[in-house]
């Protein structure tokens, strides 16, 4: 039996090892065992949920989708309700541990773990509350992939969705959310009408652009630095019936980046992504990877949606709308099968500014193995769509994402490479103006987070003072050391 505690476990006198109080000097548990024998410790509060030291939830909280880090948290908390959270919040700020809320897990560098705290798996907390014409009201931990499969039956869709849909809303409303509607929408963030937020001094808080404006806007995107999100309230749309995908192919950069920002400007897709490919001459090609939404008998007019546009070739596709969100899910399934989704994940992520885009993107292909496997994804969106003050991108009015979605062999010290790698190619590209997407695996310290905030970093300080004043929440983001 796992050792476990909680309201339920205690009254019922269940787990033998059951954790009833914690000792602040030995920082570690008190369970039912050690009690009988006279140890003290602090009590812990009543929960809905439980709260374990089961070894299978630790090792799975010391871990991440990156494989590369590694901090033991001494707990994990599954709550059973938004109370829970606030309790061990303050409970954390009273005995002086540190406390992450964990999503899916799909961080690539440690960002949701917590040495020697107390991490809280937003997994038990999956309520879709309701779905309507406009919004739905859920649960930090439910997935987007959960949400879209409801919304969809309601003919109601989110606005911008990731390419991957199993990342918990909690975890995307942290970080940002980009997608291929982002260039029309901005990124998840900017589509949050209200959030539940539980403080780093344990209070929970309804916020929302005209109620507690500061801490809504610092939750969303804030890294989980001055707030745990345990419900959103977010925008949806009306879905229509089917994607029709364009790829269109370029061997030349600096055409493939003028014909992207000609489409970030002009809008005229609904989607709007592409990628960097190995030609399979020793060489790389770019694909705009574009889609208008439709619904019979509106169909897009392809003429209309290609005009002007200087691509080498081109294919066209239909797909139902809901099975094109899903497009990456059988490629995953694969790679779970053969085993290859375990790896590690030393991922790059970055913003570029779109005038030093093809030039940047050149050098850092000179790093890449022109046989590569890794899905590199090179896009624009526009920066005025953007209206979240710590999600940080360039300075220019078309900014391009650039992923290097590494998968590593799990032999020591090659994913370590390639994690300085990343830190080389992130100072290049922070020279020239670029910025870090946080989810990626780039070390950074706090001068590195100053920079990244740039004339942000003295309200992230405000920020930080006012919501979270005992620097309990999210260390592995490395903010506030
Ligand atoms: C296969 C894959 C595909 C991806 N595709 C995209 C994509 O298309 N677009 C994109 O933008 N990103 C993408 N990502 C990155 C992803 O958006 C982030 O890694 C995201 O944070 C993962 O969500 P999660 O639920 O796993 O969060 P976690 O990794 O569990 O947490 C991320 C951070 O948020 C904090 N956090 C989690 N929940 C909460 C909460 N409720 N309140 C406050 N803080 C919280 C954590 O403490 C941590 O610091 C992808 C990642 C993977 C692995």
């Amino acid at each position: 039996m796992s050792e476990r505690i909680g309201r339920r476990a205690i009254l019922a006198g269940s787990a033998a090892a059951a954790v009833v109080a914690f000792d602040p000097i030995g920082r570690s548990w008190v369970t039912t065992a050690h009690a009988s024998c006279g140890a003290g410790g602090i009590s812990i509060p009543n929960l809905d949920g439980e709260l374990t030291v089961d070894p299978a939830a630790i090792a799975e909280a010391a871990d991440d989708f990156g494989h590369i880090i590694s901090r033991t948290p001494i707990a994990v908390l599954r709550p059973a309700s938004a109370k829970d959270i606030r309790k061990m919040v303050k409970y954390a700020n009273d005995h002086g541990l540190k406390v992450a809320m964990r999503g899916q897990g799909h961080s690539t560098q440690g960002q949701a773990q917590v040495q020697g705290g107390v991490v809280i798996d937003s997994r038990t907390l999956n309520v879709i509350h309701s779905i309507t014409n406009k919004r739905a009201v859920v649960d930090a931990g439910v997935t987007w992939s959960a949400l879209v499969a409801a919304s969809i039956a309601d003919g109601r869709t989110p606005p911008v969705l990731t390419d991957y849909l199993d990342l918990s809303v909690g975890g995307t409303l942290s970080v940002g959310g980009v997608g291929g509607a982002t260039n029309r929408k901005g990124v998840q963030l900017d589509n949050v009408i209200e959030l539940d937020v539980v403080t780093g001094k344990g209070k929970l808080v309804t916020c929302s652009k005209t109620k507690k404006r500061d801490l809504f806007e610092a939750v969303l995107g804030g890294l989980g630095q001055y707030g745990i999100i345990v419900k959103a309230t977010l925008r949806l749309e009306a879905a229509k019936e089917s994607a029709r995908i364009y790829r269109l192919i370029y061997a030349d950069v600096d055409q493939y980046v003028a014909d992207q920002v000609t489409l970030a400007d002009d809008e005229r897709f609904d989607y709007l992504e592409g990628q960097v490919q190995p030609n399979g001459l020793g060489g790389f090609q770019y694909m705009i990877e574009a889609a208008a939404w439709f619904s019979d008998p509106n169909l897009p007019d392809d003429d209309d949606l290609l005009d002007g546009l200087s691509f080498d070739s081109s294919t066209v596709e239909d797909q139902p709308y809901e099975q094109w969100l899903r497009r990456l899910e059988p490629t995953i399934a694969f790679l779970k099968l053969i085993g290859i989704w375990g790896f590690p994940h030393p991922w790059l992520d970055l913003f570029l500014p779109a005038s030093e885009a093809a030039s940047f993107v050149g050098t850092a292909l000179t790093t890449v193995a022109t046989d590569t496997q890794d899905p590199i994804l090179f896009y624009p969106f526009k920066r005025s769509k953007l209206t979240r003050p710590l999600f940080r991108v360039p300075e220019e009015d078309v900014v391009f994402l650039f992923d290097i979605l590494r998968t590593a062999p799990p032999i020591p010290g090659v994913p370590e490479a390639l994690v300085d790698l990343n830190r080389s190619l992130y100072d290049i590209a922070a020279a020239v103006g670029g910025t870090r997407y946080p989810i990626s695996s780039i070390p950074f310290d706090p001068s590195d987070w100053e920079q990244h905030y740039g004339d942000e970093w003295e309200n992230v300080i405000e920020l930080k003072c006012e919501y979270d004043p005992n620097n309990v929440l999210t260390p592995g983001q490395n903010i506030f050391p």
